[in-house]
């Protein structure tokens, strides 16, 4: 048994995993994907199953109130609180921030968060991050789904990359497990890595300035190639003051990126 449990769990861990949303979501986007379709079609059965067998042995438990069964309990789905409309069409600036589309490249067509970071929302990321509930992501990264527009043609999704450093201490980039879960459901749509270099000072605690000072130049992109003249889905879990995903944003732009839409969980002030 072994022998089939722990390479399901090694696609479940590292590859990206099976899609759940439905089939609406699905088919409301417009991804570009070359994989051969007899190969897709194993891939999705193995990814099923593996699901199942993760479900199994790591049940889902609420954030919110650590029920059993449910990534959120009918009792906390009422509590979770959802950011409204923008003040900021572009940035996404809430009523209470400033926009700072003046600093964002022109390549940046949007900026967009499913929720405040707050309550269960925090509790769940939380949980990811920090707790190592990998399976976590399945879940939060279908609440990316309805932040694309209805017909927007996705090529590649791009995850911010955690600082090395970081990446050795944590074992995973909650980003890239957000970003395979989202790509699985745009049809398995390529994921790109980027690279994250300079300093590893967290941006928890730094003001707007030292948070921008500290990512500024940080993010280099590898392969060029990946992402010249394509349609970019850039996924962080947590928005704070934008520098971080301005600043992947502007490395993006600069290796060619045609368009970039930022997407995160989460957005806090
Ligand atoms: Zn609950
Ligand atoms: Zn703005």
């Amino acid at each position: 048994m072994a022998f089939l449990i722990l390479p399901t769990l090694f696609v479940i861990t590292l590859g990206p995993t099976i899609p759940q949303v439905d089939r609406f979501s699905r088919r409301r986007l417009i991804a570009t994907s070359a994989t051969m379709p007899a190969m897709r079609t194993l891939d999705r059965r193995l990814r099923t199953s593996a699901t199942g067998v993760l479900d199994t042995l790591f049940p889902p438990i609420c954030a919110g109130c650590g029920r059993r069964g449910h990534w959120v309990c009918g009792d906390c789905r009422p509590t979770i609180q959802t950011l409204g409309e923008p003040a900021c069409d572009r940035c996404g600036a809430l009523w209470s921030l400033r926009c700072v589309c003046d600093q964002l490249p022109d390549a940046v067509i949007s900026i967009r968060s499913a929720f405040p970071f707050d309550g269960w929302v925090r509790h769940a990321i939380h949980c990811l991050k920090y707790e190592g509930e990998r399976a976590r992501a399945r879940h939060l990264g279908d609440l990316l789904i309805p932040l694309l527009p209805l017909g927007v043609r996705v090529d590649t999704v791009v995850p911010v990359p955690l600082h090395p450093t970081r990446l050795r201490e944590r074992g995973f980039n909650q980003a890239m497990l957000l970003a395979r879960r989202f790509s699985a459901s745009l049809d398995d749509i390529s994921v790109v890595e980027i690279a994250r270099t300079g300093s590893v000072t967290p941006q928890v605690g730094l003001s707007s300035a030292e948070r921008t000072a500290n990512v500024a130049n940080a993010f280099v992109v590898p392969d060029v190639k990946a992402v010249d003249g394509r349609n970019l889905v850039l996924i962080d879990d947590v928005i704070t003051t934008t520098a971080t995903v301005t600043a992947c944003a502007t490395a993006l732009a600069e290796a060619g990126a045609h368009t970039i839409r930022c997407l995160s969980i989460a957005r806090a002030e």
